[in-house]
C-alpha cells in the first residue's frame, strides 16, 4: 500500500479540456476553475465513470466498507 494520491481527471465541456488533479486538491481546483472561467457555474466536473471508481477507492481508503 502506498500513500500516493490518485489523480482524478476533471472534464470541462465548455473548455473541452481534461485536467488531472490530485484528489486532495480536487474540490478546490474544480471550484476555482468554475469561478474563474464560468462565473461560478459547475461546468467542470469529474468524469462520471471515474467518479464511480473514485468512490470505491475513497471508500476503501477511508475503510468505510
Ligand atoms: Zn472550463
Amino acid at each position: 500500500m502506498t500513500d500516493e494520491e490518485p489523480d482524478v481527471p476533471v472534464y470541462c465541456s465548455e473548455c473541452g479540456t481534461t485536467t488531472r488533479i490530485p484528489l486532495s486538491e480536487l474540490a478546490d481546483s474544480v471550484e476555482q476553475h468554475n469561478q474563474q472561467m464560468h462565473d461560478g457555474e459547475a461546468v467542470a466536473q469529474v468524469d462520471p465513470d471515474v467518479a464511480e471508481q473514485l468512490q470505491d477507492i475513497v471508500a476503501k481508503d477511508l475503510d468505510l466498507l
